[in-house]
């Protein structure tokens, strides 16, 4: 299986790799020139479609033939923080005001540092140690022109101390149900069999047969 994938994020990509391993999973750039898509919609769901189409629009016809394209859209929900920062994860520094669209499109990635000291400032200044919280991932694929989504959940608790330096984005912050490490700072083979991203993927992989 060829699966042609709409991300920047290499950690993603590896751990999609690691998840699809009957699979060999090309990034997008891989084949042609890689472009952004506004993440304009208000689900995960919407967005990962909005990127799976745009790859399906740019990339040529010839490579589409034996592939199967796909993207995920993934983030983390906050309970005690009003399930900020959600579909806002990766760009959740640089947004001054949440309910503004166009503060909010206009707002590009920020480093996985800046989004997490974010989290931290805010649960401080609220006086909370530590608040229920969920990853939300959701994998949109197509195959023979047909569309096909999938999610997935993991659940645990966010602190306010950063734990760890290991994985990505707000893995340092997070405690899954079950632990008593971080993301940060447990093994990556655990996090690729708990996951958020693992839970969708198997379920994309049993779409796909
Ligand atoms: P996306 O690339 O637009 O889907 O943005 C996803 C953002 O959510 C990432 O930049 C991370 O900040 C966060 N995120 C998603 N999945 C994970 C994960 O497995 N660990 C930590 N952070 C994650």
């Amino acid at each position: 299986m060829k699966v042609i994938l709409f991300s920047k994020n290499r950690h993603k990509a590896k751990e999609i790799q690691n998840i699809l391993d009957n699979a060999k999973v090309y990034i997008f750039s891989d084949f042609i020139e890689p472009f952004d898509v506004i993440e304009s919609a208000d689900t995960f769901k919407e967005n990962a479609t909005l990127k799976v189409m745009a790859l399906k629009e740019k990339l040529p016809k010839e490579i589409i033939q034996d592939s199967i394209l796909m993207s995920e859209d993934s983030g983390i929900c906050i309970e005690l923080l009003n399930n900020e920062p959600g579909i806002y994860s990766s760009r959740y520094a640089n947004i001054s005001d949440l309910s503004n669209k166009s503060d909010i499109n206009n707002a590009k990635d920020a480093s996985d540092n800046e989004n997490i000291s974010k989290v931290v400032n805010t649960l401080n200044t609220k006086q909370i140690e530590s608040s229920p919280a969920y990853f939300v991932s959701c994998v949109a694929a197509i195959k023979n022109n047909q569309l096909l989504t999938s999610h997935g959940f993991m659940y645990g608790k966010v602190v306010n101390k950063i734990l760890g330096n290991g994985g990505f984005g707000y893995d340092p912050i997070f405690i899954p149900d079950g632990y008593h490490q971080s993301l940060g700072e447990l093994n990556q083979d655990i996090k690729d069999y708990i996951s958020h991203r693992f839970k969708a993927l198997n379920l994309m992989k049993i779409m796909l047969k």
